[in-house]
């Protein structure tokens, strides 16, 4: 019989790689905090309608790469793809959005068919921040400040560029949309294929296809820039100051436009050349529209998500390789002999006393040396060595595994006295 492996897409975060993924999460929870943003959290599956209407039918995620299935009641369910729109869902049910200004963040797992490569995975997870009730500037200039801040501290900020375009108000769109459909219909014959398709469901997509022969026609297709509503233009610039201001260096990029429908004005990516075709490793937008759409009071809205594969990715690429990933534990408690319940208290009494220090007891018997050996393999520094005589009388020998210096053996609580101190 073969044995049963994972679903294709659907990763294990090994143990040797859980502590590069806590450092990550650590480090973006305590920054959101430092920024007053609070959690929620939020189920990993909703009702189909609620992508299919926030999202757009026209849209990669909704056209091809949702996971949709009937649950046993016959109701259309779907993993979340994203969590904008959840997110959008649970503070309009719980009535966060009366009234009030929200900032926002979560973290967790988004699923989403696409064809696993590196950087692009079927379960992956994102760091989403989001933003309601705000209408100026200052909120997108600050969600932005926020990004740079996480990835500057995380050491990644000179391999990235951050990339802004303003979408405009849906009527400027809209008069685009008819100005680039009317240019690209006449050299329809020399568009990609996806293009093709995309010209009459999702036409600025085709702004950022990958073929190189239709980016060349796009070199003298209409500017977005151009038709941005006066209301839109002042918002762009507001942005543009407020991040001079703060030290964010930019670039406008006019063909920005987004894979989700519901982006206006702002719209951004931090984008690397260090991780090939998934270059993109945090994205955004201004989404003003969404709330409304999904039957609340209108409320402005803004935020990003980033994808937390692409970001470790990265940080190994670039070797910022955080030390003493691979150390299991600072204390290793051999016990030699018949020694079990002294020690067992003994190690209860350490974590007592010292609840910063990680101790790892021997269990399952064995010599001295191998019990030793594995004290090596763990990593500690401290090998605490409890064997039948010394268990008599209530001692410890504390021997050190990285360090010329001498052993001891004491008396439990001057052991534990000795170790207090050398914390
Ligand atoms: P892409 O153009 O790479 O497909 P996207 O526009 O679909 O990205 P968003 O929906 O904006 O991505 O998601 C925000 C971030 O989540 C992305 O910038 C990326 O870092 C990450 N992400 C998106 N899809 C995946 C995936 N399948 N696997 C891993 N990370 C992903
Ligand atoms: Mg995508």
């Amino acid at each position: 019989m073969s044995s049963i492996v994972a679903i294709k897409g659907f990763n294990d975060i090994l143990p040797t790689q859980t502590p590069a993924w806590r450092r990550l999460e650590q480090h973006l929870s305590s920054l959101m905090d430092a920024y007053g943003y609070q959690q929620i959290r939020l189920p990993m599956v909703e009702q189909t309608n609620l992508f299919k209407r926030s999202i757009g039918d026209a849209t990669d995620i909704v056209e091809k790469e949702m996971y949709t299935f009937e649950d046993r009641n016959g109701d259309s369910l779907t993993l979340r793809p994203e969590g904008t729109a959840c997110c959008v869902r649970a503070c309009e049910e719980n009535g966060l959005l009366y009234n009030q200004t929200q900032r926002l963040w979560y973290m967790g797992p988004m699923f989403r068919h696409e064809r696993p490569q590196k950087g692009r995975y079927r379960q992956f997870h994102q760091i989403g921040v989001e933003t309601f009730g705000i209408q100026g500037p200052d909120i997108d200039a600050e969600v932005l400040v926020l990004s740079a801040r996480i990835l500057r501290e995380l050491g990644v900020a000179e391999h990235l560029q951050l990339q802004i375009n303003s979408l405009g108000s849906s009527d400027a769109r809209a008069a685009y949309k008819s100005a680039l459909v009317a240019y690209l219909s006449n050299v329809y014959d020399q568009l990609d294929e996806d293009s093709k398709r995309r010209l009459s469901t999702n036409p600025m997509r085709i702004l950022d296809s990958k073929d190189a022969n239709t980016q060349a026609l796009l070199n003298t297709a209409p500017v977005f820039l151009d038709y941005l509503d006066e209301d839109s233009r002042t918002h762009f610039e507001g942005l543009k100051c407020l991040l001079d201001a703060a030290g964010v260096p930019y670039q406008i990029n006019p063909r920005l436009v987004r894979g989700l429908d519901y982006y206006g004005k702002t719209a951004f990516e931090w984008v690397t050349d260090k991780l090939g075709a998934q270059s993109t490793v945090c994205a955004g937008g201004r989404y003003d529209g969404l709330v409304e759409q999904l039957g609340g009071k209108s409320t402005p809205a803004v935020g990003f998500g980033i994808g937390l594969e692409r970001l470790v990715l990265l940080l190994q690429a670039i070797e910022v390789v955080p030390e003493n990933l691979d150390q299991q534990a600072d204390i290793y408690l051999v016990a030699v002999g018949d020694v079990q319940s002294t020690a067992m208290q003994l190690a209860e009494r350490v974590r007592d006393e010292l609840p910063f220090v990680r101790l790892l007891t021997n269990c399952g018997g064995g010599n001295f040396k191998n019990q030793l050996k594995k004290a090596d393999k763990s990593g500690a520094d401290i090998a605490l060595i409890l064997g039948e005589d010394e268990a008599k009388t209530g001692k410890v020998t504390i021997k050190f595994l990285r360090e010329e210096i001498e052993q001891q053996t004491l008396a439990f609580d001057e052991a534990i006295a000795y170790l207090l101190e050398l914390e």
